[in-house]
């Protein structure tokens, strides 16, 4: 409760009290059930009917809403029939008393989803969730492309750690080039070069290319010694040696390093 400013008040306030059938005194105890990016969750007992609440403390919005705990409690209430959300009970989304939003709900015990595993329960239960009909006058964001909407919000999100010179330099490349198999060669270069006018006016085909072979990946091997070679050719096995350039693979049996050790093939 103290990692909140402000909470343990907030839940001494008469009109939260009232609004979910609390006693006068806190006689509740609130225990930290878990933590996100956006909200702080905690977990109740009502002492009145024994059932178990989350109290839901919103920090941020991962949509950049204004109204986040509000349109959160909102689209609850319209998936109430789902089967698979939790039923809301209390939403406070003013920031007067506490300035955060506020919303309880009922506590669904179970575990998280291991989507390693669980990937058929977990497609169920969004397919459930999906299933429910929303009309367009129900104030949900339907975004036109939802999958590009995706990546876009990963193009947010992943901007913290790019810009953090606490990120890892090959880990930022990794996720830059998974990144961008999302985006066209075109909006590549809109979103790099994009206010300086560009104009794109030709496109060829383009490939990496790289001129190694068994040969020219030999010299290598042929350069690294005679004692080294001596003794992977004592160890009697087969091996492989990959092109720095390319990662191609090239395989030297034991035969093939006794003509490079003797300069047959060089
Ligand atoms: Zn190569």
């Amino acid at each position: 409760m103290d990692r909140i400013a402000g909470l343990k008040e907030y839940v001494r306030n008469p009109f939260y009290r009232e609004a979910m059938g609390l006693p006068g005194v806190v006689c509740e105890e609130y225990r930290l059930l878990a933590q996100g990016e956006y909200n702080m969750n905690y977990i109740f007992t009502h002492p009145v009917s024994g059932r178990e609440f989350l109290l839901r403390v919103n920090c941020g919005s991962q949509m950049h809403l204004e109204n986040q705990i509000e349109y959160e409690y909102h689209a609850l209430e319209l998936l109430k029939d789902s089967g698979r959300t939790p039923k809301v009970f209390y939403v406070d989304g003013s920031l007067k008393e506490l300035g955060h939003g506020v919303l309880v709900m009922e506590y669904l015990p179970g575990k998280s989803l291991d989507y390693r595993k669980d990937m058929g329960i977990a497609a169920q239960c969004l397919a459930d969730i999906h299933s429910v009909p929303v009309s367009a006058g129900d104030g949900l964001l339907s975004p036109a492309d939802p999958l590009r909407a995706i990546l876009e919000e990963c193009e947010e999100m992943v901007k913290v750690y790019m810009d953090s010179s606490l990120g890892d330099r090959e880990t930022k490349r990794a996720l830059r080039e998974l990144l961008d198999r999302g985006c066209t060669p075109e909006q590549i270069l809109e979103e790099l070069l994009g206010d300086t006018g560009l104009e794109i006016t030709d496109t060829i085909p383009a490939r990496f290319y790289c001129n190694c072979s068994k040969e020219r990946v030999e010299k290598a091997v042929a350069s690294i010694g005679r004692e080294d070679i001596q003794e992977m050719i004592d160890e009697g096995k087969d091996i492989e040696v990959k092109c720095h350039f390319c990662n191609s693979a090239y395989t030297y049996t034991v035969e093939d390093l006794r003509q490079i050790m003797h300069g047959g093939k060089r």
